[in-house]
């Protein structure tokens, strides 16, 4: 039996960019992927209708652009092009207003000083703030935490004058901290949709984290799509592995973790047995890891306890159609933005997340719309769309929150055709009140509904997006469990690498180098009377 360096277990990003660092270090490397296609929710795809490729699950990627470690493999020698949509993002106000993230901050700050005076500065002076720290702050978010290496060093670079105040920020309450900055409501819709593409409340503490950074990584670095598809991403990613010598081994499952006096040492698949010298990495959730591809008798107790508690995030309801023409937005911004958020107001934003959190289908979704014929034009046939959106939806269903209207059909969480159905129309019928026409332009439909969503990807559990809860409470060393925060495991020579590691969910890439970097610093670095 031959020996490989490192097993990888799954193909996401994470695990293509923690492979890609390891074969730069020399390590001979598999990358064990179940399905067929590579990339995990990295994907894209031409099935909705022909000509027109659809992002499968994600689609844009400040997270990845804003990434040193994606920054630093080079990706574009391989064939990846980064392209941008006129305007960066907007939020479509029922009324027909529309906030937009422009590339241009300056054109940013003045369009939100129309709606309300002042909202410009305020967003230029949270822009100035990000100039200075935002580079180190990325940095130190994407570390291992706690910061033994480097990461402490970073610490001290976020000192610098503003920093500290946009770190509390960060951990204010979205509601609260965009009530204090701004005025009026294009400025803080900006900034709180984007919270919401995190699982954490409006009104909760840590919950502006995601919106902050999101909202200036987009006027910094925009949302970038790859050109062609999300596929060519992890396409992009496969060539580099390759071309230095890294192995993929598609349709291939890992059905288990060989562990012998406490170290893993092979990797089990349905064909084969795959002996492991150093490492394996597993870009698999932290459930399918503990308990799962590890049996429970070769963990610790404590572990098997604190994993009781593990909490997955929301699950999610993704529509993708095919237009015949451009989406007719009432008001629609000179510059079409390719991301577009669709809630009321900030209330509205707060209903819908407090109905997921309440278990109940909400009345109205919070919407996040990607229009990527906008974003990229070689992917649809001219004037034509590739249109998503997606919302989420509670894990186990308790209720509708619009049962009883007259306008909406009854939905009941069983996601079967009638109840995907009854909710596609919901999530057309808040494109429509936005963009009055846009059903008569529908050529196809695709609905993916949980189960379908976790069929095509298992890490995507129930329908989960983030690899659990983005919640304070399962961050930094409470993720995956209490006491974590690192990508090693209570089984040497075993990393978890997926976004159920620190610091989550998201194209960044770093669940999977911080496990990489973890595995070389035990191999490579420390003395050989100090490895474990
Ligand atoms: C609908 C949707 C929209 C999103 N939108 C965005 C966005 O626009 N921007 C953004 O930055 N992020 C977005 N995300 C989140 C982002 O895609 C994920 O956080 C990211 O893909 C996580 O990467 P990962 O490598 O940890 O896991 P995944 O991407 O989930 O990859 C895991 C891989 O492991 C494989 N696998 C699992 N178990 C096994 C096994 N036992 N053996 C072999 N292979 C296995 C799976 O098949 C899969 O290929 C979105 C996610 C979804 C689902």
């Amino acid at each position: 039996m031959t020996t490989t360096d490192a097993v990888v277990i799954g193909s996401g990003p994470n695990g293509l960019v923690a492979a890609n660092l390891l074969v730069d270090a020399g390590w001979s490397v598999v990358v064990l992927e179940e399905q067929q296609t590579p990339g995990g929710a990295v994907r894209s795809d031409d099935s909705v209708a022909p000509g027109h490729v659809h992002d499968t699950f994600s689609s844009f990627y400040p997270l990845a652009a804003g990434s040193p470690t994606i920054r630093g493999l080079g990706l574009e020698e391989h064939g990846l092009e980064w392209v941008q949509a006129p305007s960066v993002l907007g939020h479509a106000f029922p009324d027909g207003r529309w906030g937009v993230l422009h590339r241009d901050r300056g054109a940013t700050a003045a369009g939100l000083d129309e709606q309300a005076r002042g909202d410009g500065d305020s967003w230029l002076a949270l822009c100035d703030t990000w100039d200075r720290v935002g580079d180190d702050l990325i940095r130190c978010l994407l570390s291992p935490f706690p910061p033994v290496r480097g990461g402490a060093g970073l610490g001290r670079q976020v000192l610098r004058p503003g920093g500290m105040e946009l770190v509390r920020e960060m951990l204010m309450p979205a509601r609260s901290l965009t009530e204090k900055l701004f005025r009026g409501e294009a400025a803080r819709m900006l900034v709180a949709g984007n919270s919401a593409h995190a699982d954490i409340g409006l009104e909760s503490p840590g919950s502006a984290a995601m919106g902050l950074l999101l909202a200036l990584l987009g006027q910094t670095v925009g949302f970038p799509v790859p050109r062609g598809g999300a596929g060519e991403l992890s396409a992009a990613m496969v060539r580099r592995l390759e071309s230095r010598g890294g192995e993929l081994c598609l349709g291939e499952r890992a059905e288990g973790v060989r562990v012998q006096d406490g170290r893993a040492v092979a990797v089990r698949t349905a064909s084969r047995e795959l002996s492991v010298g150093r490492a394996v990495l597993a870009d698999v959730s932290a459930p399918a890891l503990y308990g799962g591809l590890v049996p429970w008798d070769q963990l610790p107790t404590r572990l098997r306890h604190r994993m009781g508690r593990f909490e997955w995030d929301p699950s999610t309801i993704k529509v993708d159609w095919a237009l015949d023409g451009a989406v007719p937005w009432a008001g629609a911004p000179e510059l079409s933005p390719g991301t577009v958020h669709i809630a009321e107001s900030l209330d509205g934003l707060s209903l819908s997340g407090s109905q997921v959190a309440a278990g109940l289908v909400p009345e109205q979704p919070f919407l996040l719309v990607g229009q990527m014929g906008v974003a990229d034009p070689s992917r649809v046939p001219l004037g034509h769309e590739a249109l998503w959106a997606y919302t989420h939806v509670p894990q186990r269903v308790r209720g509708d929150a619009g049962a009883g209207r007259s306008d909406l059909r009854e939905v009941r969480g069983t996601w079967d055709e009638a109840d995907l159905d009854a909710m596609a129309e919901r999530m057309e019928q808040r494109v429509e009140s936005r963009a009055p026409g846009f059903r008569d332009r529908i050529i196809a439909r695709r609905v993916l509904s949980p189960r379908e969503l976790e069929a095509r990807d298992a890490n995507l559990v129930g329908g989960a997006i983030n690899g659990g809860t983005a919640g304070l409470h399962q961050q930094l060393v409470f993720r995956p469990v209490a006491g974590s925060g690192r990508p090693e495991t209570p089984v040497k020579g075993l990393y978890l690498a997926s976004a159920s590691a620190h610091p989550g969910g998201g194209v960044h890439g770093a669940c999977g180098a911080n496990a990489a970097r973890a595995a070389l610093w035990h191999h490579t670095i420390r003395p050989p009377w100090r490895r474990t």
